[in-house]
Protein backbone atom coordinates (compact mmCIF):
# COMPACT_ATOMS: atom_id res chain seq x y z
CA UNK A 1 0.00 0.00 0.00
CA UNK A 2 2.77 2.25 1.07
CA UNK A 3 4.95 1.41 -1.62
CA UNK A 4 1.46 1.89 -4.40
CA UNK A 5 1.30 6.05 -2.82
CA UNK A 6 5.32 6.27 -3.10
CA UNK A 7 5.25 5.40 -7.03
CA UNK A 8 2.26 7.15 -8.20
CA UNK A 9 3.53 10.10 -6.35
CA UNK A 10 7.08 9.07 -8.46
CA UNK A 11 4.71 9.74 -11.33
CA UNK A 12 6.07 12.55 -13.04
CA UNK A 13 3.58 15.77 -13.77
CA UNK A 14 2.23 16.70 -17.26
CA UNK A 15 4.31 19.87 -17.31
CA UNK A 16 7.07 18.02 -15.69
CA UNK A 17 7.60 15.44 -19.33
CA UNK A 18 7.03 18.74 -21.43
CA UNK A 19 9.77 20.88 -19.92
CA UNK A 20 11.95 17.43 -20.43
CA UNK A 21 10.71 17.12 -24.14
CA UNK A 22 11.11 20.76 -25.93
CA UNK A 23 11.85 18.98 -29.47
CA UNK A 24 9.03 16.74 -29.19
CA UNK A 25 6.47 20.30 -28.72
CA UNK A 26 9.19 21.64 -31.77
CA UNK A 27 8.06 19.12 -33.97
CA UNK A 28 4.70 17.95 -33.24
CA UNK A 29 3.35 20.76 -31.64
CA UNK A 30 2.25 21.62 -27.69
CA UNK A 31 -0.96 20.84 -27.98
CA UNK A 32 -0.67 17.17 -29.51
CA UNK A 33 2.14 16.46 -26.94
CA UNK A 34 0.76 17.80 -24.07
CA UNK A 35 -1.96 15.53 -25.01
CA UNK A 36 0.30 12.29 -25.58
CA UNK A 37 1.83 13.02 -22.10
CA UNK A 38 -1.98 12.89 -20.60
CA UNK A 39 -2.88 9.51 -22.37
CA UNK A 40 0.70 7.73 -21.35
CA UNK A 41 0.76 8.80 -17.84
CA UNK A 42 -3.02 7.43 -17.93
CA UNK A 43 -1.64 4.01 -19.30
CA UNK A 44 1.06 3.81 -16.94
CA UNK A 45 -1.46 4.60 -14.08
CA UNK A 46 -3.44 1.77 -14.95
CA UNK A 47 -0.61 -0.56 -15.58
CA UNK A 48 1.33 0.50 -12.31
CA UNK A 49 2.54 -2.71 -11.48
CA UNK A 50 4.53 -3.09 -14.96
CA UNK A 51 6.60 -0.06 -13.53
CA UNK A 52 6.72 -0.65 -9.79
CA UNK A 53 10.31 -1.37 -9.84
CA UNK A 54 11.03 1.63 -12.06
CA UNK A 55 12.85 4.62 -9.62
CA UNK A 56 11.67 8.44 -10.38
CA UNK A 57 14.21 9.62 -12.95
CA UNK A 58 13.72 5.54 -14.53
CA UNK A 59 10.37 6.23 -15.38
CA UNK A 60 10.41 9.62 -16.80
CA UNK A 61 12.55 8.35 -19.34
CA UNK A 62 10.22 5.69 -19.49
CA UNK A 63 6.96 8.13 -20.32
CA UNK A 64 9.19 10.58 -22.28
CA UNK A 65 10.01 7.30 -24.92
CA UNK A 66 6.26 6.27 -24.69
CA UNK A 67 5.14 9.55 -25.46
CA UNK A 68 7.66 9.53 -28.49
CA UNK A 69 6.89 6.26 -29.61
CA UNK A 70 2.67 7.31 -29.39
CA UNK A 71 3.01 10.40 -31.13
CA UNK A 72 5.15 8.62 -33.74
CA UNK A 73 2.35 5.78 -34.10
CA UNK A 74 -0.49 8.50 -34.43
CA UNK A 75 1.52 10.04 -37.08
CA UNK A 76 2.24 6.78 -39.12
CA UNK A 77 -0.61 6.11 -41.81
CA UNK A 78 -3.02 3.73 -41.25
CA UNK A 79 -2.70 2.36 -44.77
CA UNK A 80 0.39 -0.04 -45.24
CA UNK A 81 1.46 -1.89 -47.62
CA UNK A 82 1.37 -6.17 -47.19
CA UNK A 83 2.04 -8.90 -48.78
CA UNK A 84 -0.64 -11.09 -49.99
CA UNK A 85 -0.32 -14.59 -49.02
CA UNK A 86 -4.02 -15.63 -49.24
CA UNK A 87 -3.96 -17.24 -52.13
CA UNK A 88 -6.58 -14.97 -53.74
CA UNK A 89 -5.17 -12.25 -56.25
CA UNK A 90 -7.34 -9.80 -56.34
CA UNK A 91 -8.34 -9.90 -52.61
CA UNK A 92 -11.28 -6.83 -52.22
CA UNK A 93 -10.00 -6.31 -48.23
CA UNK A 94 -6.31 -5.98 -49.91
CA UNK A 95 -7.02 -3.31 -52.47
CA UNK A 96 -7.40 -5.75 -55.19
CA UNK A 97 -5.05 -5.11 -58.49
CA UNK A 98 -1.40 -3.27 -58.08
CA UNK A 99 -0.70 -1.60 -60.60
CA UNK A 100 2.05 -1.98 -62.94
CA UNK A 101 5.58 0.28 -62.81
CA UNK A 102 4.27 2.18 -66.02
CA UNK A 103 1.00 3.24 -64.04
CA UNK A 104 2.98 4.54 -61.28
CA UNK A 105 5.51 6.47 -63.08
CA UNK A 106 2.20 8.44 -64.37
CA UNK A 107 0.31 8.63 -61.13
CA UNK A 108 3.79 10.25 -59.79
CA UNK A 109 4.33 12.98 -62.63
CA UNK A 110 0.45 14.26 -62.43
CA UNK A 111 -0.15 13.58 -58.65
CA UNK A 112 2.09 16.58 -57.96
CA UNK A 113 1.40 19.44 -60.62
CA UNK A 114 -1.43 21.05 -62.18
CA UNK A 115 -2.76 19.15 -65.22
CA UNK A 116 -4.42 19.06 -68.54
CA UNK A 117 -7.10 17.37 -66.94
CA UNK A 118 -10.10 18.73 -68.84
CA UNK A 119 -8.06 21.14 -70.55
CA UNK A 120 -7.24 21.37 -74.62
CA UNK A 121 -4.16 22.12 -75.17
CA UNK A 122 -4.40 22.51 -78.72
CA UNK A 123 -7.89 24.51 -78.32
CA UNK A 124 -6.86 26.35 -75.05
CA UNK A 125 -10.92 25.58 -74.42
CA UNK A 126 -12.35 23.40 -71.81
CA UNK A 127 -12.07 19.69 -72.55
CA UNK A 128 -13.38 16.70 -71.15
CA UNK A 129 -11.41 14.35 -68.58
CA UNK A 130 -12.98 10.83 -70.34
CA UNK A 131 -10.43 12.28 -73.67
CA UNK A 132 -7.28 10.84 -71.78
CA UNK A 133 -8.90 6.85 -71.89
CA UNK A 134 -11.81 6.78 -73.69
CA UNK A 135 -9.96 6.31 -77.48
CA UNK A 136 -8.18 3.58 -75.82
CA UNK A 137 -11.05 1.82 -74.48
CA UNK A 138 -12.51 2.47 -77.57
CA UNK A 139 -9.75 0.92 -79.31
CA UNK A 140 -9.53 -1.95 -76.86
CA UNK A 141 -12.91 -2.68 -76.71
CA UNK A 142 -14.40 -1.70 -80.37
CA UNK A 143 -16.78 0.69 -79.52
CA UNK A 144 -17.88 4.72 -79.97
CA UNK A 145 -17.62 5.99 -76.94
CA UNK A 146 -17.20 5.26 -73.13
CA UNK A 147 -16.75 7.00 -69.53
CA UNK A 148 -14.95 6.34 -66.65
CA UNK A 149 -16.57 6.22 -62.91
CA UNK A 150 -15.44 5.65 -59.41
CA UNK A 151 -15.75 2.08 -59.42
CA UNK A 152 -18.36 -0.38 -61.34
CA UNK A 153 -20.92 -0.14 -58.75
CA UNK A 154 -20.99 3.38 -59.73
CA UNK A 155 -21.18 2.64 -63.61
CA UNK A 156 -24.27 0.35 -62.98
CA UNK A 157 -26.06 3.24 -61.01
CA UNK A 158 -25.02 6.00 -63.32
CA UNK A 159 -26.39 3.48 -66.42
CA UNK A 160 -29.44 2.88 -64.63
CA UNK A 161 -30.36 6.43 -63.42
CA UNK A 162 -29.29 7.66 -67.02
CA UNK A 163 -31.56 5.24 -69.29
CA UNK A 164 -33.91 4.13 -66.79
CA UNK A 165 -34.85 6.25 -64.01
CA UNK A 166 -38.79 6.26 -63.27
CA UNK A 167 -39.06 3.12 -65.50
CA UNK A 168 -39.03 -0.48 -65.92
CA UNK A 169 -36.27 -2.82 -65.85
CA UNK A 170 -36.58 -7.03 -66.32
CA UNK A 171 -33.63 -8.77 -64.75
CA UNK A 172 -33.78 -12.58 -64.07
CA UNK A 173 -33.87 -14.02 -60.72
CA UNK A 174 -31.28 -15.60 -61.40
CA UNK A 175 -28.79 -12.49 -61.45
CA UNK A 176 -30.20 -10.76 -58.11
CA UNK A 177 -26.89 -11.00 -57.02
CA UNK A 178 -25.07 -9.17 -54.16
CA UNK A 179 -21.01 -9.00 -54.33
CA UNK A 180 -18.90 -8.58 -51.34
CA UNK A 181 -21.76 -7.42 -49.20
CA UNK A 182 -22.20 -3.59 -49.99
CA UNK A 183 -23.16 -3.81 -53.52
CA UNK A 184 -26.90 -6.06 -54.51
CA UNK A 185 -28.43 -5.68 -57.56
CA UNK A 186 -31.96 -4.96 -56.29
CA UNK A 187 -30.48 -2.26 -54.10
CA UNK A 188 -28.53 -0.49 -56.65
CA UNK A 189 -31.60 -0.11 -58.70
CA UNK A 190 -33.82 1.20 -56.01
CA UNK A 191 -30.86 3.79 -55.69
CA UNK A 192 -30.67 4.84 -59.09
CA UNK A 193 -34.20 5.36 -59.00
CA UNK A 194 -35.42 2.73 -61.49
CA UNK A 195 -38.10 -0.37 -61.24
CA UNK A 196 -36.85 -4.02 -60.96
CA UNK A 197 -39.31 -6.57 -62.66
CA UNK A 198 -38.15 -9.89 -61.65
CA UNK A 199 -38.47 -12.46 -64.23
CA UNK A 200 -38.18 -15.97 -64.33
CA UNK A 201 -36.57 -18.13 -61.20
CA UNK A 202 -33.39 -18.56 -59.75
CA UNK A 203 -32.42 -21.29 -61.78
CA UNK A 204 -33.82 -20.94 -65.38
CA UNK A 205 -35.06 -17.92 -67.05
CA UNK A 206 -36.23 -18.06 -70.75
CA UNK A 207 -36.49 -15.86 -73.58
CA UNK A 208 -40.60 -15.88 -73.45
CA UNK A 209 -40.04 -14.42 -69.16
CA UNK A 210 -38.52 -11.28 -71.10
CA UNK A 211 -40.64 -10.91 -73.59
CA UNK A 212 -44.19 -11.25 -70.81
CA UNK A 213 -42.41 -8.48 -69.11
CA UNK A 214 -41.76 -5.91 -71.54
CA UNK A 215 -44.38 -3.18 -71.56
CA UNK A 216 -44.24 0.44 -72.83
CA UNK A 217 -42.55 1.77 -68.85
CA UNK A 218 -39.24 -0.91 -70.02
CA UNK A 219 -36.12 1.34 -70.25
CA UNK A 220 -33.98 -1.49 -71.14
CA UNK A 221 -32.81 -4.72 -70.61
CA UNK A 222 -30.08 -5.97 -68.12
CA UNK A 223 -27.91 -9.01 -67.47
CA UNK A 224 -25.54 -9.20 -64.84
CA UNK A 225 -23.01 -11.29 -64.77
CA UNK A 226 -23.11 -13.98 -62.14
CA UNK A 227 -20.13 -13.04 -60.54
CA UNK A 228 -19.20 -14.95 -57.12
CA UNK A 229 -20.87 -17.82 -57.68
CA UNK A 230 -22.56 -20.50 -60.11
CA UNK A 231 -25.33 -22.64 -59.83
CA UNK A 232 -25.00 -25.81 -61.34
CA UNK A 233 -28.14 -28.57 -62.71
CA UNK A 234 -31.04 -27.84 -64.05
CA UNK A 235 -30.44 -24.33 -65.15
CA UNK A 236 -31.30 -22.02 -67.93
CA UNK A 237 -30.47 -18.21 -68.77
CA UNK A 238 -30.98 -16.54 -71.79
CA UNK A 239 -27.96 -15.94 -74.15
CA UNK A 240 -26.84 -12.53 -75.00
CA UNK A 241 -27.40 -12.61 -78.67
CA UNK A 242 -31.25 -13.57 -78.04
CA UNK A 243 -30.89 -11.18 -75.10
CA UNK A 244 -30.15 -8.81 -77.61
CA UNK A 245 -32.30 -9.32 -80.85
CA UNK A 246 -35.41 -9.12 -78.57
CA UNK A 247 -34.37 -5.58 -76.72
CA UNK A 248 -34.19 -4.66 -80.13
CA UNK A 249 -37.07 -5.73 -81.33
CA UNK A 250 -38.64 -3.03 -78.83
CA UNK A 251 -36.40 -0.52 -79.55
CA UNK A 252 -34.52 -1.17 -75.91
CA UNK A 253 -30.71 -0.91 -75.60
CA UNK A 254 -29.44 -3.98 -73.69
CA UNK A 255 -26.92 -3.53 -71.18
CA UNK A 256 -24.67 -5.78 -69.76
CA UNK A 257 -22.97 -5.43 -65.96
CA UNK A 258 -19.79 -7.93 -66.75
CA UNK A 259 -18.26 -6.84 -63.23
CA UNK A 260 -14.83 -7.82 -64.03
CA UNK A 261 -14.48 -7.63 -67.93
CA UNK A 262 -11.32 -8.62 -69.58
CA UNK A 263 -10.03 -7.36 -72.36
CA UNK A 264 -7.56 -10.32 -73.92
CA UNK A 265 -8.52 -13.81 -74.66
CA UNK A 266 -7.75 -15.78 -71.49
CA UNK A 267 -7.02 -19.29 -73.04
CA UNK A 268 -3.99 -17.32 -74.59
CA UNK A 269 -2.36 -17.31 -71.45
CA UNK A 270 -3.48 -20.81 -70.14
CA UNK A 271 -6.37 -19.23 -68.02
CA UNK A 272 -10.13 -20.23 -67.56
CA UNK A 273 -11.93 -19.02 -70.62
CA UNK A 274 -14.49 -15.85 -70.08
CA UNK A 275 -15.53 -14.15 -72.83
CA UNK A 276 -13.79 -10.83 -73.66
CA UNK A 277 -15.61 -7.20 -73.31
CA UNK A 278 -15.31 -6.79 -76.98
CA UNK A 279 -16.80 -10.28 -77.11
CA UNK A 280 -19.93 -9.11 -75.14
CA UNK A 281 -20.21 -6.43 -76.77
CA UNK A 282 -20.53 -8.41 -80.48
CA UNK A 283 -23.33 -10.43 -78.86
CA UNK A 284 -25.15 -7.17 -79.26
CA UNK A 285 -24.71 -5.24 -75.96
CA UNK A 286 -25.72 -2.01 -76.44
CA UNK A 287 -23.80 -0.53 -73.06
CA UNK A 288 -21.31 -2.81 -70.53
CA UNK A 289 -19.78 -2.04 -67.55
CA UNK A 290 -17.18 -3.25 -65.92
CA UNK A 291 -14.26 -2.73 -63.08
CA UNK A 292 -10.87 -1.49 -63.74
CA UNK A 293 -9.28 -3.62 -60.54
CA UNK A 294 -10.58 -6.50 -61.09
CA UNK A 295 -8.96 -8.83 -63.97
CA UNK A 296 -8.34 -5.59 -65.86
CA UNK A 297 -5.49 -5.60 -63.35
CA UNK A 298 -5.85 -1.18 -62.52
CA UNK A 299 -7.09 1.20 -60.50
CA UNK A 300 -10.60 1.42 -59.05
CA UNK A 301 -12.65 2.52 -61.22
CA UNK A 302 -15.48 1.78 -63.61
CA UNK A 303 -15.82 1.42 -66.81
CA UNK A 304 -19.15 2.24 -68.82
CA UNK A 305 -18.26 1.77 -72.82
CA UNK A 306 -21.00 1.62 -75.51
CA UNK A 307 -23.18 3.49 -78.30
CA UNK A 308 -22.03 6.52 -78.69
CA UNK A 309 -25.81 8.09 -78.09
CA UNK A 310 -26.45 6.40 -74.66
CA UNK A 311 -22.46 7.07 -73.19
CA UNK A 312 -23.44 10.80 -74.23
CA UNK A 313 -26.52 10.95 -72.23
CA UNK A 314 -24.41 9.67 -69.18
CA UNK A 315 -21.76 12.05 -69.54
CA UNK A 316 -24.33 14.67 -69.41
CA UNK A 317 -26.05 13.19 -66.02
CA UNK A 318 -25.28 15.31 -63.29
CA UNK A 319 -24.41 12.22 -61.16
CA UNK A 320 -21.46 12.01 -63.67
CA UNK A 321 -20.24 14.85 -61.50
CA UNK A 322 -20.05 12.94 -58.08
CA UNK A 323 -19.07 9.76 -59.21
CA UNK A 324 -16.18 10.94 -61.40
CA UNK A 325 -12.45 9.66 -60.97
CA UNK A 326 -9.72 11.58 -60.57
CA UNK A 327 -6.44 12.83 -62.40
CA UNK A 328 -4.77 9.82 -60.64
CA UNK A 329 -7.10 7.68 -61.64
CA UNK A 330 -7.25 8.53 -65.22
CA UNK A 331 -3.20 8.39 -65.56
CA UNK A 332 -2.96 5.05 -63.96
CA UNK A 333 -5.79 3.29 -66.39
CA UNK A 334 -4.55 5.49 -69.09
CA UNK A 335 -0.96 3.45 -68.72
CA UNK A 336 -2.67 0.00 -67.91
CA UNK A 337 -4.95 0.25 -71.29
CA UNK A 338 -1.76 0.97 -73.31
CA UNK A 339 -0.13 -2.31 -72.09
CA UNK A 340 -3.10 -3.93 -73.32
CA UNK A 341 -1.87 -2.81 -76.90
CA UNK A 342 0.72 -4.92 -76.41
CA UNK A 343 -0.49 -8.44 -75.45
CA UNK A 344 2.75 -10.16 -76.23
CA UNK A 345 4.10 -8.14 -73.00
CA UNK A 346 1.27 -7.91 -71.16
CA UNK A 347 1.81 -11.01 -68.94
CA UNK A 348 5.50 -9.27 -67.52
CA UNK A 349 4.29 -6.27 -67.22
CA UNK A 350 0.81 -6.47 -65.74
CA UNK A 351 1.06 -7.80 -61.73
CA UNK A 352 -2.50 -9.12 -61.83
CA UNK A 353 -1.83 -11.24 -65.02
CA UNK A 354 1.92 -12.14 -64.10
CA UNK A 355 0.12 -13.51 -60.84
CA UNK A 356 -2.25 -15.24 -62.13
CA UNK A 357 0.01 -16.64 -65.26
CA UNK A 358 2.54 -17.99 -62.88
CA UNK A 359 3.22 -21.49 -63.07
CA UNK A 360 3.23 -23.93 -60.24
CA UNK A 361 6.69 -24.93 -61.31
CA UNK A 362 7.87 -21.45 -60.47
CA UNK A 363 5.77 -21.27 -57.26
CA UNK A 364 7.05 -24.37 -56.10
CA UNK A 365 10.54 -23.44 -56.25
CA UNK A 366 10.29 -20.27 -54.79
CA UNK A 367 8.43 -22.75 -51.80
CA UNK A 368 11.41 -25.14 -51.97
CA UNK A 369 13.35 -21.89 -51.53
CA UNK A 370 12.31 -19.95 -48.34
CA UNK A 371 10.67 -23.48 -46.45
CA UNK A 372 13.75 -23.58 -44.96
CA UNK A 373 14.15 -19.94 -43.76
CA UNK A 374 11.22 -19.79 -42.52
CA UNK A 375 11.76 -23.02 -40.21
CA UNK A 376 14.89 -21.55 -39.09
CA UNK A 377 13.02 -18.45 -37.66
CA UNK A 378 10.10 -20.35 -36.33
CA UNK A 379 12.16 -23.48 -34.65
CA UNK A 380 11.72 -25.37 -32.77
CA UNK A 381 7.39 -24.51 -32.30
CA UNK A 382 6.33 -25.03 -35.50
CA UNK A 383 7.10 -26.72 -38.69
CA UNK A 384 6.87 -26.15 -41.91
CA UNK A 385 6.60 -27.93 -45.27
CA UNK A 386 6.02 -27.14 -48.64
CA UNK A 387 2.37 -28.06 -50.11
CA UNK A 388 -0.21 -27.99 -52.96
CA UNK A 389 -2.59 -25.43 -52.84
CA UNK A 390 -5.18 -23.68 -55.29
CA UNK A 391 -5.51 -19.87 -55.51
CA UNK A 392 -8.54 -18.10 -56.09
CA UNK A 393 -8.66 -14.79 -59.08
CA UNK A 394 -11.12 -13.20 -56.81
CA UNK A 395 -13.15 -10.21 -56.65
CA UNK A 396 -16.03 -12.54 -58.01
CA UNK A 397 -14.34 -13.27 -61.13
CA UNK A 398 -14.53 -16.48 -62.47
CA UNK A 399 -15.85 -18.04 -59.13
CA UNK A 400 -15.43 -21.38 -59.75
CA UNK A 401 -12.20 -21.98 -61.21
CA UNK A 402 -8.88 -22.45 -59.25
CA UNK A 403 -5.45 -22.01 -60.24
CA UNK A 404 -2.75 -24.97 -58.86
CA UNK A 405 -0.04 -23.07 -56.70
CA UNK A 406 2.27 -23.97 -54.31
CA UNK A 407 2.63 -22.42 -50.27
CA UNK A 408 3.94 -23.35 -46.86
CA UNK A 409 2.26 -25.13 -44.73
CA UNK A 410 3.16 -24.20 -41.01
CA UNK A 411 1.50 -26.11 -38.09
CA UNK A 412 2.38 -25.97 -34.40
CA UNK A 413 4.38 -28.78 -32.32
CA UNK A 414 2.57 -28.47 -29.24
CA UNK A 415 -0.81 -28.93 -32.39
CA UNK A 416 -2.65 -26.15 -30.88
CA UNK A 417 -4.83 -23.65 -32.04
CA UNK A 418 -3.54 -21.17 -30.04
CA UNK A 419 -0.01 -21.02 -31.45
CA UNK A 420 -1.23 -20.56 -35.29
CA UNK A 421 -3.21 -17.86 -33.80
CA UNK A 422 -0.39 -16.54 -32.29
CA UNK A 423 1.79 -16.56 -35.59
CA UNK A 424 -0.37 -15.25 -37.62
CA UNK A 425 -0.73 -12.61 -35.27
CA UNK A 426 2.81 -11.74 -35.23
CA UNK A 427 3.02 -12.37 -39.39
CA UNK A 428 0.29 -9.72 -39.20
CA UNK A 429 2.45 -7.38 -37.12
CA UNK A 430 5.87 -7.45 -39.09
CA UNK A 431 7.01 -4.26 -40.33
CA UNK A 432 5.05 -5.14 -43.93
CA UNK A 433 2.53 -7.22 -42.55
CA UNK A 434 2.10 -10.82 -44.02
CA UNK A 435 -1.58 -12.14 -44.53
CA UNK A 436 -1.40 -15.75 -44.84
CA UNK A 437 -5.03 -17.81 -44.23
CA UNK A 438 -5.08 -19.98 -41.31
CA UNK A 439 -6.79 -23.81 -43.05
CA UNK A 440 -7.42 -27.23 -41.12
CA UNK A 441 -5.46 -26.39 -37.86
CA UNK A 442 -2.45 -24.62 -39.85
CA UNK A 443 -1.30 -21.61 -41.19
CA UNK A 444 -0.77 -21.69 -44.61
CA UNK A 445 1.01 -19.04 -47.05
CA UNK A 446 0.08 -19.19 -50.42
CA UNK A 447 3.05 -18.01 -52.23
CA UNK A 448 1.79 -17.23 -55.81
CA UNK A 449 1.49 -13.67 -54.81
CA UNK A 450 4.69 -13.24 -53.49
CA UNK A 451 7.07 -10.84 -55.69
CA UNK A 452 9.46 -9.18 -53.11
CA UNK A 453 10.60 -11.87 -52.02
CA UNK A 454 14.16 -9.91 -50.34
CA UNK A 455 11.86 -7.64 -48.39
CA UNK A 456 10.04 -10.87 -47.25
CA UNK A 457 12.80 -12.84 -45.91
CA UNK A 458 14.53 -9.67 -44.75
CA UNK A 459 12.17 -9.22 -42.02
CA UNK A 460 11.60 -12.22 -40.99
CA UNK A 461 14.17 -12.12 -37.84
CA UNK A 462 11.73 -9.66 -36.32
CA UNK A 463 9.40 -12.66 -36.07
CA UNK A 464 11.85 -14.62 -33.73
CA UNK A 465 12.33 -11.66 -31.38
CA UNK A 466 8.91 -12.18 -30.09
C1 LIG B 1 -17.61 -6.60 -58.77
C2 LIG B 1 -18.90 -6.39 -59.41
C3 LIG B 1 -19.59 -5.18 -59.26
C4 LIG B 1 -19.06 -4.08 -58.41
O1 LIG B 1 -17.88 -3.56 -58.94
P1 LIG B 1 -16.95 -2.59 -58.05
O2 LIG B 1 -15.90 -2.17 -59.02
O3 LIG B 1 -16.46 -3.41 -56.93
O4 LIG B 1 -17.81 -1.48 -57.61
C5 LIG B 1 -20.79 -5.04 -59.91
N1 LIG B 1 -21.31 -6.01 -60.67
C6 LIG B 1 -20.68 -7.20 -60.81
C7 LIG B 1 -21.35 -8.24 -61.65
C8 LIG B 1 -19.46 -7.42 -60.22
O5 LIG B 1 -18.83 -8.58 -60.35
Amino acid sequence: MGSEKQHLRDLPSVDRVLRETPHLSGHWGHERVAAAIRSTLEEVRTNKDEFAASGKSELLDQVVSMVTSRLEQEAGSSLVSVFNLTGTVLHTNLGRASLPQAALDRVRAVAGTPVNLEYNLDTGKRGDRDDHVENLICELCGVEAATVVNNNAAAVLLVLNTLARGLEVPVSRGELVEIGGSFRIPEIMQGSGCILVEVGTTNRTHLRDYRNAINDRTALLLKVHASNYEIRGFIHSVAETDLAELAHQHGLPLFIDLGSGNLVDFPAFNLPDEPTVAQTLKYGADVVSFSGDKLLGGPQCGIIAGKRELITRMKNNPLKRALRVDKMTLAALSEVLRLYQNPAQLAQELPTLKALTRSPDDIRVQAERLAPVIAEVLTPRYEVSVSECHSQVGSGALPVDTLASYGLRISAVDGSDEAIRLLAESMRRLPVPVIGRINKGAYFLDLRCLDREEDFVAQLGTLGSE
